[in-house]
């Protein structure tokens, strides 16, 4: 059962979806020197929680950043604890009535440097779900007394030849699947919860439901 709800406002779809294109699509520098499209990008999560008439946790993700300050090589982004301390207080100053929620990053997949061919291919590899280190660094950040509680993966693989697949929801509703041009979209939302100990614990994908409203209009 459902207990769980994410919502992505307009400017935190635009801000994921779009960090995730760029660092898809463009040269990035990487930390030895050389450059690379097909990197990972990597921001925070801003909003609120509350819990509706039920029983239900609504998280409202109001806005999301993109972190300028990391280290990426092709199959990696690393980040450090100042970004998100700067950030919150430029939030605290003009954006009180938000918190810090978690954190996104993007997965980039392409049959040319990860050898997948299709987007069922992606599926059946998960490769669209937080991996084990991505698991670790969110348990890193709980136990640094961050108060981690969503967190956002944006998948893109593109394709030479477009095959249109419809806009789908897998893992429950904890992820939808779109397109945009030739490339297919992944976003995948993981919850949190936590105790009067600070002791967090993961719903599991069933419980928890991914809305983006945006993307409404390419429904059928
Ligand atoms: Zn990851």
């Amino acid at each position: 059962m459902i207990d769980s709800v994410v919502s992505i406002s307009e400017q935190a779809f635009f801000s994921i979806v779009t960090s995730a294109l760029e660092a898809y699509k463009l040269e990035h520098v990487l930390t030895n020197g050389d450059s690379a499209a097909e990197v990972e990008t990597f921001g925070h999560l801003w909003g609120y929680c509350q819990r509706t008439i039920g029983t239900q946790m609504m998280y409202r993700v109001v806005l999301a950043d993109t972190s300028t300050a990391v280290e990426r090589d092709q199959n990696s982004v690393i980040y450090t604890d100042e970004a998100q301390d700067l950030k919150q207080g430029f939030i605290d100053t003009f954006f009180p009535e938000v918190c810090y929620l978690g954190d996104y990053h993007s997965h980039p997949y392409s049959h040319e440097n990860d050898e997948i061919k299709t987007e069922l291919e992606l599926e059946r590899g998960h490769y669209y779900r937080f991996s084990d280190a991505d698991f670790r660094s969110v348990k890193a950040l709980q136990d640094n007394a961050l108060d981690y509680r969503v967190g956002l993966v944006a998948t893109v693989f593109e394709r030479e030849r477009k095959v249109k697949r419809t806009l789908k929801k897998l893992d429950g509703e904890s992820c939808i699947r779109f397109q945009y041009l030739n490339m297919t979209i992944w976003l995948k939302a993981y919850v949190w919860t936590s105790d009067e100990n600070m002791n967090y614990r993961r719903k599991a994908d069933k419980m928890v439901r991914l809305v983006c409203p945006s993307l409404n209009l390419l429904a059928e």
